[in-house]
């Protein structure tokens, strides 16, 4: 079973200055005119760390949600050089947090760590969009679902609040690469994953998951008929109002 909603979520990574609010303003401005479709899309930008306050209160009343793209994995406050923890990410005013980003997973983040943000990150009312995904190697020697499945269990607990959790595949392989999963590998694993989900949180409710690796505003049209896709999450073209506004137009005309 799908969502209604569509997820649109934009990872900008080491990308922004003060300025560059004039690209999501611009998002902001034809969300709100096109009044056909933005009942059914939910959208969401992480800018860096540096920019999560005053953007959070520029679109504190429209429409863009304002998320964090990773936090420390202690929480409060603490003798960590460079660290922000979740507590102050949510003081000035983020709503969203990405945990699990292959970047970060990549530079050391473990499981152990993984679960500690998440949970911390929940403790604070943000709502979290868990990375997970497989590497070329995962991939060529059929180990996708298994990965897939340990990143999971090895995380998410069923105490957690899910109504606040999004799951974000993004196979490594396609992250920035201009690769895309095959229509029918892609479905076959949001459904995988969706199963996961439900025995590790056993009620009735529909899991968040979106795919996210090179998706542009021409490969998006293949992404339509899967509606067990529940949205995205976009790197590099997120950052260009014009490249994430195809995105959206292209995905529903
Ligand atoms: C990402 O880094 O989360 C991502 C999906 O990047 P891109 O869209 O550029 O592949």
């Amino acid at each position: 079973m799908a969502n209604n909603i569509k997820y649109f979520i934009g990872n900008w990574k080491m990308f922004g200055v003060p300025k560059s609010i004039s690209i999501l303003d611009k998002i902001n401005k034809f969300i709100k005119s096109d009044k056909k479709f933005n009942k059914k899309y939910k959208i969401v930008v992480t800018p860096p760390h540096t920019l999560l306050q005053s953007y959070s209160k520029f679109f504190l009343k429209k429409i863009i949600s304002i998320g964090a793209q990773n936090c420390y994995h202690k929480d409060n406050y603490g003798a960590n050089t460079g660290a922000i923890s979740p507590l102050m990410i949510k003081s000035v005013g983020a709503q969203y947090i990405i945990v699990g980003h292959s970047d970060n997973r990549s530079e050391g983040d473990t499981d152990a760590m993984l679960k500690s943000k998440v949970e911390n990150s929940l403790n604070n009312k943000l709502k979290v969009v868990f990375c997970i995904g497989e590497n070329k190697e995962h991939k060529l020697n059929n180990k996708t679902f298994e990965v897939l499945e340990n990143q999971i269990k090895n995380v998410l607990e069923e105490k957690f609040n899910f109504n606040n959790i999004i799951i974000a595949y993004e196979p490594i392989w396609s992250i920035g690469t201009g690769q895309i999963p095959e229509a029918d590998d892609l479905l076959k694993t949001t459904i995988f994953i969706k199963k996961i989900l439900k025995n590790i949180f056993k009620k009735k409710y529909l899991p968040v998951v979106l795919y996210g690796g090179s998706v542009d505003g021409k490969n998006i049209k293949r992404f339509k008929k899967l509606n067990e896709i529940d949205g995205f999450l976009i790197g590099g073209a997120s950052k260009s109002d014009k490249n994430f506004i195809d995105i959206i137009k292209n995905y529903y005309r």
